[in-house]
């Protein structure tokens, strides 16, 4: 371990006997003063102009070092207030002693001056250094002026208090106004956003006090302030005015309000002012410049309050969206009759348009601003929708983006399917609950009068304005209450010239869909509709893939493998399994008497009574032809052929209406059971023909077991 020495350096050490100086000195002074020196203008030597002189440096050097901390924004702190006013205590104390006890109101002067700008503590410090300062000269000299003492002590607490009590109110007062001032200002910029629509007109934009929102709000305010001023120069300038204003309409679009003007009157209307009146609210209205002029002075100028000058000619054009929405106009007009010209209305038109496009290129930029933490979100959002492959997947992804982007309480995919020509609605995944407590996922409901009805009827968002009776609205249908939202939208997820369903939003707060947000949900459920119909398509390619289309159910090939996995699971497990092959009796005779479609329409009968029979873990296919083949997993024999003996008395039952009257029809089985018969697949399934063959052999409509087969055989072996 090592130990360092801190030796100081000769400049700081330098710099520490200069910084000592104005304290030595008033120190110097106070000793003499109090070993009675100063005593009258005869006492003067040496000493006592060695330390003016010192002291006056002293001062001096306080003095400036005050000021270049304070001019490089450096902390001035105690000791720089101690050195400045005991110097200056000094020098007054000096004074008075020389000069003689009338000039102590000096001391007074110089004490109240030293409170009111010296912060508390250095104020009270140097009080009481002036207070012993003075017991010193006045009781310690070689006259005790106890009297004189008090009223020093009097006075100075006096003037000191006095002088503080009166700063501090009016620094209190200061402070007031200076807040004020603040509010006041943050209140207009609210005001000039809002007129400019960066914010909307509700509270939730309301922001009090300084936030990172209000700074880029006051930017964008003054980036269009300083455009707006720009063109309105140029207007002026080019247009020759008395008058050239601008003015914006309110957030409710009734009143009009200067924006900003160049103008020789003082009386441009400064308030808010009706813009369904006079020549504005022509333009207004017409959406289209007017162009005026009259020796006697135009009737209809709104925009001068009580009669102002006499106008003589006036030019005014709207400040148009490209949507062809107003957002206000722009007023030029002389006191003298010289109308203006096609060309001045160009002109004054394309600054219109200047006008606009600064204020809708900060609108972007701010909105970018405000949102790019959203856009972010929203894009990982979209990208999650686009990657999502089942529409379980797209569901889920939608109401994950909707609840994160806008904070939604009650989300809900629905997809509309048509049942035997009628549209039915289902709800195919939901967040939040209903009224009722309970998660509608899954429930369908009839085609009737509700939003979501309605929304895939006209595949238009609804509802198309605020709804006050929220809690009465129905969204589904009648059955199904959700209550407490203050927003609802309702979006149709359409692809193409397709309506899949719809996508409802609902918030529990009022106005909680501004239009970024309204926007944002309408591109999801677009691109959520596409998705829903990308996955829709992909299982109806698989579903092809792997179904018979007359019978609907699965084909020869999905047999196959589907019986692979099966009889891996009974071998793995050591569990038994059957296979059942059906053949329809004499079915040739079927197709030649009543023709092919009635064979087809047979079949589908047959392939619904065996899919009706069947247990959800049984696969069922069709093999071929008129054949169908059951694979039933934990089954033995005699489970089988209970199953197989249902299925072929159910068959026998059926009724098929045909033209040429009612028809009845019988089927074989045969059934094969692992490990019992066989241990692979396709012994299993040859042995099952073996049976079929061995039914049609002796007199159809029944079913055969392997066992029945082999002792079907062994007696007819006996027989022979
Ligand atoms: P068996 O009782 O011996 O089975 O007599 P069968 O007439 O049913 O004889 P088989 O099983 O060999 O006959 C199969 C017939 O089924 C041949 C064919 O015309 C008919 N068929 C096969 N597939 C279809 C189909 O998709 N639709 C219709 N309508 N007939 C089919
Ligand atoms: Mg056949
Ligand atoms: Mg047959």
């Amino acid at each position: 371990m090592t130990s360092l020495s801190v030796v100081p350096s000769p400049a700081k050490l330098v710099r520490a006997f200069f910084r000592a100086i104005p304290a030595a000195v008033a120190l110097a002074t106070f000793v003499h003063l109090a070993r009675g020196g100063f005593r009258g203008l005869h006492t003067l030597g040496w000493t006592e102009a060695a330390l003016v002189m010192g002291l006056l440096v002293g001062i001096g050097m306080a003095a400036w070092r005050r000021a270049m901390r304070s001019s490089v924004g450096a902390v001035i702190d105690l000791r720089d207030d101690l050195e400045l006013g005991g110097g200056l205590i000094s020098a007054a104390f000096i004074v008075v002693a020389i000069g003689g006890g009338e000039l102590f109101p000096i001391v007074y002067l110089l004490m109240a001056f030293l409170v009111a700008f010296l912060p508390r503590n250095a104020g009270m410090t140097l009080l009481g250094v002036a207070l012993v300062y003075d017991g010193l000269v006045t009781l310690g000299g070689p006259v005790v002026n106890v009297t004189g003492f008090l009223t020093h002590t009097l006075f100075l607490a006096l003037f000191a208090g006095l002088y503080h009590l009166v700063l501090s109110a009016r620094m209190a007062v200061a402070k007031r106004a200076e807040s004020d001032a603040v509010q006041k200002r943050i209140r207009e910029v609210e005001e000039r956003a809002r007129t400019f629509r960066l914010v909307s007109s509700g509270t939730q934009d309301s922001f009090s006090g300084m936030n990172s929102d209000e700074k880029w709000l006051v930017a964008s305010v003054k980036e269009i302030e300083g455009a707006v001023h720009a063109a309105l120069e140029i207007a002026e300038t080019g247009l020759r005015t008395d008058t050239c204003a601008a003015f914006l309409l309110t957030s409710d679009d009734r009143s009009l309000k200067l924006y900003d003007c160049r103008s020789g009157s003082e009386r441009v209307q400064r308030e808010k002012f009706n813009a369904g009146e006079g020549i504005i609210g022509g333009v207004l209205k017409r959406r289209a410049p007017v162009r005026m002029n009259s020796p006697q002075g135009l009737k209809g100028v709104t925009y001068y309050e009580g009669g102002g000058p006499t106008v003589q000619a006036l030019l005014a054009v709207p400040i148009l969206e490209g949507s062809g929405l107003v957002r206000g106009v722009l007023v030029a007009d002389k006191l003298k009759n010289e109308p203006f010209t096609d060309q001045d209305e160009k002109m004054l038109t394309t600054i219109a348009g200047e006008v606009l496009r600064s204020i809708e290129v900060e609108r972007v930029m701010s909105y970018i601003r405000k949102t790019r933490d959203e856009k972010d979100r929203f894009f990982r959002a979209i990208e999650e929708l686009n990657r999502a492959g089942s529409p379980d997947q797209v569901f889920v992804a939608v109401l994950e983006a909707t609840r994160q982007l806008a904070g939604l309480d009650f989300c809900a995919v629905t997809l509309v399917s048509e049942q035997e020509g009628k549209r039915v609605h289902r709800v195919a995944r939901m967040t939040g609950v209903t009224a009722q407590g309970k998660a509608l996922e899954g429930q369908t409901f009839q085609d009737n009068n509700g939003l979501v009805a309605n929304v895939v009827r006209y595949g238009a968002p609804l509802p198309g304005r605020d709804i006050k009776a929220m809690d009465r609205q129905v969204i589904f249908d009648e059955e199904t209450q959700v209550r407490g939202l203050g927003a609802l939208k309702i979006f149709p997820l359409v692809a193409g010239d397709r309506i899949l369903g719809t996508l409802v939003a609902g918030s529990r707060k009022k106005a909680a869909f501004e239009q970024d947000v309204l926007r944002m949900i309408e591109v999801i459920a677009i691109q959520a509709a596409q998705a829903v119909l990308r996955a829709q398509l992909y299982e109806q390619m698989e579903r092809m893939a792997t179904t018979d289309g007359l019978t609907g159910l699965l084909n020869h090939r999905t047999f196959q493998s589907r019986a692979d996995e099966i009889l891996a699971q009974a071998r793995r497990y050591n569990r038994k399994c059957s296979i059942m092959l059906t053949d329809v009796d004499h079915f040739k005779s079927v197709n030649d008497t009543y023709g092919h479609p009635t064979g087809d329409q047979v079949l589908k009968g047959v392939a619904r009574i065996i899919k009706t029979l069947a247990r959800d873990t049984d696969v069922v296919a069709r093999y071929g032809g008129e054949e169908f083949v059951m694979v039933m997993p934990e089954t033995d024999v005699q489970g089988a052929k209970i199953i197989a003996e249902r299925i072929r008395e159910a068959v026998m039952a059926e009724v098929f209406q045909t033209e040429m009257g009612p028809l009845r029809i019988t089927m074989s089985l045969g059934i094969a059971t692992f490990p019992d018969n066989a241990m692979e697949k396709q012994q299993m399934i040859d042995l099952a023909d073996q049976c079929l063959y061995h039914s049609k052999r002796n007199g159809r409509n029944q079913s055969v077991t392997v066992a029945q087969m082999q002792g079907g055989r062994k007696l007819a072996a006996v027989a022979e």
